[in-house]
């Protein structure tokens, strides 16, 4: 392990700058979802999620953030102003918090280096995915089926 990584600074903002969040802490996971809720929430083909140890996230204006619980394990907090989706909490892992990676700044502004992302673990509910865009051939593992999680034929 590059012992760097532990001395990135995370920085995630929304679209206007309202609400942001950092964190200086090395990343749990990284991955892409391709569900129906990630993509209805994004507006993208898919979401990638960075998953930060909630004990060294820091946000600020907290004040401009609206919550939405979609499920009961779910609570998604977005910019009042702009509406960019700023984190996500789930209670079945308390330890984590979820941040779009989309929302991560560049090392322009305060953000990780390329360098810095761990490589993402995989594609993951593959079978749920937009059927008007092909999954990128980036030999990362893919998996989908009912759980969103098994791994998928070749
Ligand atoms: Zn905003
Ligand atoms: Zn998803």
């Amino acid at each position: 392990m590059n012992p760097m990584k532990e001395l990135t600074t995370w920085r995630a903002a929304c679209y206007c700058g309202a609400a942001s969040l950092s964190c200086r802490a090395a990343p749990r996971g990284f991955m892409h979802c391709h569900c129906g809720q990630c993509r209805r929430l994004s507006g993208g083909a898919f979401s990638s999620w960075l998953s930060l140890p909630g004990e060294a996230v820091q946000i600020q204006g907290q004040a401009a953030l609206r919550e939405f619980a979609p499920t009961a394990n779910g609570r998604r907090f977005f910019c009042g102003h702009c509406g960019s989706h700023l984190y996500t909490l789930d209670s079945r892992m308390p330890e984590i918090i979820g941040v779009p990676a989309g929302a991560v700044l560049g090392p322009e502004a305060g953000g990780p280096a390329v360098d810095a992302w761990p490589c993402a673990s995989g594609h993951y509910f593959c079978s749920d995915g937009a059927p008007w865009v092909a999954l990128p051939e980036d030999g990362l593992p893919r998996r989908g089926g009912v759980d969103g999680m098994s791994p998928l034929p070749d």
